[in-house]
């Protein structure tokens, strides 16, 4: 077989994409020659073994001929991807086929030397590939290409190292000292023996959530809408499966696995319910960093992924994730950047790229159809179609509609909904649930969107996908998600006062007034009790939301608000209290109340509403400022919400709608609840927005750090300086003005010594 297997490229004539000193692309392709270029690394690992495979490398190779090498590796040819490409090498080299979650990008290794007397200059970003198989893959299953590789062969892992560290002239020499030694040190780490540590560990982690029961009467329900809400909760739980899928490609093969294994030991236990709780392998209070390594994650098993030997079942491998979670989740492909997709979108039209930088669809790659479809004509040995029918690079990537690529879920998501249409006795929610349900359908939400703002039942229902956090790249992308309650209608009436004042509160912002947009319509505030809640619900638990995000609704109508009252009442109870206590200044402790803390969760949400949302750029093109910050857009809307919150409290003070009382406690309650979101750590956007405001206010001396660690409001201060933050942030969005979002945030939304001091004072006494 390996006979038959053609060389389309010889290593003179291969384009490459060169890349910037610092890795970006330039822009430019061409053939090899000192640039700055990026390859793969492929690592293949055993576990029962704990070997690593070795190449030794064709005499006839012009770099280190007839060494010992990497598994397989292999430059990113001009516009190809590194992940297609790690799986083209190992194919092409070791004649083995493996699908993408087989491989764990461990880290990116970047090596500059000149070799061959000057000869040879080599200046590479490797991307280093790491594959888990169970056991070691039998010699008779490889398939050699002759011109690249004479033989393999297995070694334990620190064998290997030791030649490394001895520089052994049969090795292709690594720095195992400098950032190569991450590989063994990886793996070292991740098979220690170490049990009881890691119970540990998770025991702690999981002790930072405290359990809330969600066991509201439903009394207040109609027999109608307890019948309408069992049809929710069933399509609740398919949404719930697509978020999964959502956050990464192999999440639910993960999920199934852990709660198969969740009781053959107590670790096994903790990994299943922390995992439960992140709804992925990485936690979120641990900026994204993962718990779980792939030594943990689910085995598959491949029977044609190589040539078949009798008495072999084929590989087993383990299904790979990052160490640190994906910035574009499972939304773009894995190894996509920021600027392949750029060049992307300068090649469609205006509708697509409306379509690529919409809330509802997710991007794929060509390349990666290309390959499964060569796996099925593996059978015929046509290998080098893999090379030959490479895609057009600018258009490798293309858009898929959420309702296409959940299409089976979506279907059997709206049929559930229909019928809950067809139960409930509210025709409010009835529109809804069957506007939603045709939405997924179409992947067209306007109508549904439109149908959730006016919905006026007792039965609260928000489902579809709203929110982009998990989105890091960009923050396009939309996640499902689910909140069912039952209406507060005392609270409900209590809090109209917000919606009610909402254009007033936009005429006269901290902002210039060619910045303000025309009118806000007063929209709805429900107050709920929450009873179920999925999909995008993991980590921490939000107090309410404000939606949609759609901003053709938000610049007709405004948003609508949902606050989530029971939620509240525990977080103020098991989170807010604890932290008043230790981090507030004794003489001001009297200021914390429910009632104040509570109300600025409202009015945060409300203030999402207000200022710029649709802008019209300095060049005199129309934008909106989620489009124009990007990335930033999440952290500064949420200090906006907060800020211009306390502002608005205080102009609803003065106009005689709260009470003057109110005033003290409101900035009282807010200083606390600062260190109550940073504690989430800065990844998040609701913590790096509360770092950002805490330090500015902290700089200009509103808050006051006591010589015992506590901390207190100057109530002389504190006015001026909310509203000079207001003033700065809607004017930064209003300007779409991301680089001066970028050096407010780099220089506000950082840990600085206040925070972090007090931080770990809340983590001394677990709180
Ligand atoms: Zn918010």
């Amino acid at each position: 077989m390996a006979a038959m297997v053609v060389t389309v490229h010889s290593q003179d004539d291969e384009l490459l994409d060169v890349l910037t000193k610092t890795g970006e692309k330039a822009g430019v392709s061409k053939p090899r020659d000192g640039d700055y270029h990026r390859a793969v690394h492929v690592w293949i690992y055993s576990e029962s073994t704990r070997e690593l495979l070795l190449q030794r490398r064709a005499d006839c190779k012009d770099s280190w001929p007839g060494l010992w090498d990497i598994s397989s590796a292999g430059h990113i040819s001009a516009g190809d991807s590194s992940l297609l490409t790690a799986r083209r090498e190992l194919h092409e080299e070791l004649g083995i086929v493996l699908p993408k979650d087989a491989f764990e990008l461990i880290f990116v290794f970047l090596q500059e030397c000149v070799i061959n007397d000057g000869k040879y200059i080599n200046n590479e970003y490797n991307d280093v590939y790491l594959v888990t198989t169970l056991s070691p893959i039998p010699q008779e299953v490889f398939a050699l290409q002759e011109s690249e590789v004479s033989s393999v062969k297995y070694m334990f892992w620190a064998d290997y190292k030791d030649h490394l560290v001895n520089e052994d002239n049969e090795y292709v020499p690594y720095e195992v000292s400098g950032q190569y030694g991450q590989l063994f040190d990886i793996i070292e780490q991740r098979y220690k023996d170490n049990l009881e540590a890691r119970s540990l560990d998770l025991q702690k982690r999981l002790n930072r959530y405290a359990p809330i029961h969600l066991d509201e009467e439903l009394n207040g329900l109609s027999v109608a809408d307890k019948e309408a809400l069992t049809f929710i909760i069933k399509a609740s739980i398919i949404l719930d499966e697509i978020f999964y899928e959502q956050v990464w490609h192999g999440n639910l093969v993960l999920r199934e696995w852990l709660k198969e294994h969740c009781s053959d030991s107590d670790l096994d236990k903790f990994k299943w319910i922390y995992y439960s709780i992140n709804k992925s392998p990485w936690s979120c209070l641990d900026e994204n960093k993962a718990f779980l390594t792939t030594a943990d994650s689910a085995i598959k098993l491949l029977d044609n992924s190589a040539r078949t030997v009798l008495g072999w079942k084929g590989i087993e491998y383990r299904v790979a994730f990052p160490a640190t979670k994906l910035p574009g989740a499972n939304f773009y492909p894995p190894d996509m950047d920021k600027m392949e997709f750029e060049l992307w979108k300068t090649v469609l039209t205006e509708d697509e790229q409306k379509a690529a930088t919409g809330f509802f669809s997710v991007i794929r790659r060509c390349g990666e159809s290309d390959l499964v479809c060569t796996e099925s004509n593996k059978a015929s040995g046509s290998i080098q179609h893999l090379v030959l029918d490479k895609p057009n690079n600018s258009n490798d990537l293309f858009v898929v509609p959420y309702s296409q690529e959940y299409r089976q879920s979506l279907a059997e998501a709206a049929d559930l909904l229909h019928r809950a249409a067809e139960s409930t006795d509210c025709p409010s929610l009835k529109k809804l649930l069957k506007t939603k349900a045709d939405a997924f359908l179409s992947n067209d939400y306007y109508e549904s969107d439109v149908a959730w703002m006016e919905l006026d039942s007792k039965l609260d229902v928000t489902i579809g996908p709203y929110e982009t956090y998990e989105d890091a790249i960009f923050g396009y992308k939309a996640t499902f998600e689910v909140f069912v309650g039952v209406r507060d209608d005392i609270a409900t009436s209590q809090v109209k006062l917000f919606g009610d004042q909402l254009q007033v509160l936009q005429e006269n912002l901290p902002l210039d007034d060619i910045y303000k947009s025309g009118d806000v319509i007063a929209a709805p505030i429900r107050v709920i009790k929450l009873i179920y809640n999925a999909g995008d619900v993991k980590g921490p638990q939000a107090v309410a939301f404000n939606l949609p995000n759609d901003e053709r609704i938000v610049d007709e109508r405004g948003t609508s608000m949902v606050v989530l009252k029971n939620i509240s009442e525990a977080k103020f109870k098991h989170i807010l209290e604890p932290i008043a206590d230790i981090c507030i200044n004794e003489e001001q402790k009297k200021y914390i109340d429910f009632e104040s803390f509570f109300t600025h969760t409202i009015c945060h949400e409300c203030c999402h509403g207000i200022g710029p949302h649709t802008i019209t750029l300095p060049s005199g093109q129309n934008s909106t400022v989620r489009l124009e910050l990007q990335e930033l857009h999440s952290a500064l809307e949420e200090a906006k919400a907060d800020i211009v919150g306390l502002w608005a409290l205080k102009f609803l003070i003065n106009q005689g709608l709260l009470p003057r009382c109110f005033l003290k406690s409101m900035y009282v309650s807010f200083l606390a609840g600062c260190f109550r979101s940073v504690r989430f750590g800065l990844e998040e956007a609701h913590g790096k927005g509360q770092a950002l405001q805490f330090n500015w206010l902290y700089e200009r001396e509103a808050f006051i750090l006591h010589l015992d660690g506590t901390f207190s409001v100057d109530f002389s201060k504190i006015d001026v300086a909310v509203e000079v933050l207001s003033r700065e942030i809607l004017t930064i969005q209003a300007r779409g003005d991301k680089v001066a979002a970028k050096s407010l945030l780099h220089r506000y939304a950082k840990m600085t010594g206040p925070l972090s001091s007090t931080i770990e004072k809340l983590g001394r006494v677990q709180v």
